[in-house]
């Protein structure tokens, strides 16, 4: 199959006007000007005409399984108040509510532009089945705490790689998500970094979010800290450390760890997770959410981190009354264009893209448009000028003109205008 379009922006490479894939097999294996492919190549031809075909979206974070709490929690700046109203909330939903909601937010992933996603799965028992229920590539971390339940987390790891073990997708991928420094305990992290380095597999943990996890872990006080030692939490690795320092005493900083957040950091931070090869996903909306501090994108960059985008869940994005809220990264770009103006638009897509394709170990093979990669392909409308596509790309507002996934439509394009 041959797609053509007037504007192509592969990421990896500058952008082509008049440009054309050709696909076979799933696989991309020529990107060129029209006048290149089409002397070259036999095959279908799908003229798209008036868009921009890029590479799928990563969404470097989610949780699916908490879309239909969309507006659920009001805006605030009190991270426990928000952590008590979702507790409350999943409290009173069951297997099927879970299961609608983790659909629904494949589907509006899908429908948006989004064709890879980190996902972190708190209900492992909606797999396969969710994964089968989308056409998305879905890397799933399951998702590990312990503080309540106060178990073993020996067992809990166990437990989640036998989970691992028994669903081995063929194309979905697997890793095991610690939840967060301060919502596990510190053998947790321990025992997951070293499973992870022998079992080869990907961890994700969200750290540094709020100043309260912050202040728990430097100063050994606050609300967080007061919150878990009610809940029975151990506080003894509290005191004198940064939450980033935190994840380093447990040796989980690595090329394998995506470190969710990073907002609040501290002296060598930065450089300790730039040196491990730690990546970075920053959830803009998310953080708008929470009234945190800036982002320290500048900080982390001039250290030599990965960043990627990722959506966060639903959970946890301010929704104005009447108003409905999608999981959508173009919304997720916009926002962080909002807050970053020195940014350049191509930073920001690669943001979206090809740094969350290095941080799921896929670089080559998702979030660019290159020979040899898997032919998952957006498209928007455009109609304006050349020098404006990534501007146009990252201010997209709305569903995606079509999608393609594996070679196959996911979303089919309505003006398909195929010529043998
Ligand atoms: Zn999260």
């Amino acid at each position: 199959m041959i797609l053509r379009a007037r504007i192509v922006v592969p990421v990896s490479t500058p952008l082509i006007e008049n440009g054309a894939l050709v696909i076979d097999g799933g696989r991309i294996i020529a990107v060129a000007p029209w006048a290149e492919i089409a002397g070259r190549f036999k095959g279908t031809i799908c003229d798209l005409g008036e868009v921009i075909l890029l590479p799928g979206l990563v969404n470097a974070h989610c949780h699916l399984d908490y879309t239909n709490l969309a507006g659920e929690i009001g805006t605030t700046s009190s991270f426990i108040d928000w952590i008590k109203s979702i507790t409350t909330l999943k409290m009173g939903m069951d297997r099927a509510d879970y299961m609608a909601s983790w659909s629904r937010g494949a589907q509006m992933l899908l429908r948006t532009g989004t064709t890879t996603v980190a996902d972190i799965e708190a209900v492992p028992e909606l797999l396969p089945e969710a994964w089968q229920s989308t056409p998305l590539r879905i890397y799933s971390f399951l998702e590990m705490t312990g503080i309540k339940s106060r178990r073993e987390p020996e067992r809990i790891l166990d437990e989640a790689c036998s989970k691992i073990e028994s669903l081995r997708p063929s194309r979905n991928q697997m890793g095991l998500s610690p939840h967060a420094s301060y919502s596990t305990q510190f053998e947790l992290l321990l025992l997951s970094g070293v499973r992870a380095r022998q079992q080869s597999l990907r961890l994700a943990t969200h750290v540094a979010e709020s100043a309260e996890e912050f202040e728990m872990f430097f100063h050994k006080r606050g609300s967080m800290f007061d919150f878990l030692l009610a809940n029975n939490r151990v506080m003894d690795d509290c005191g004198g450390i940064t939450p980033v320092g935190h994840l380093e005493r447990a040796g989980i900083l690595g090329k394998n760890l995506i470190a969710v957040h990073a907002n609040y950091l501290h002296e060598k931070d930065a450089e300790r997770l730039a040196q491990s090869g730690s990546h970075i996903v920053h959830c803009p909306r998310s953080h708008t959410f929470f009234r945190h501090r800036p982002f320290p994108f500048l900080e982390l960059k001039t250290a030599g981190t990965n960043i990627c985008l990722g959506t966060d869940s639903l959970a946890s994005v301010d929704k104005l009354r009447g108003q409905d809220i999608q999981l959508n990264m173009f919304e997720e770009m916009s926002a962080f264009a909002k807050s970053n103006p020195s940014v350049s638009p191509d930073t920001i897509l690669k943001l979206a893209t090809m740094n969350g394709a290095l941080a799921l170990g896929m670089k080559g093979a998702v979030g660019e448009l290159t020979i040899g990669a898997c032919a998952d392909i957006i498209a928007i409308p455009y109609s304006g000028g050349i020098a404006d596509s990534h501007e146009a790309i990252i201010s997209h507002s709305g569903d995606v003109a079509a999608s393609m996934i594996d070679g196959q439509w996911a979303l089919r394009p309505e003006s398909l205008s195929a010529n043998e």
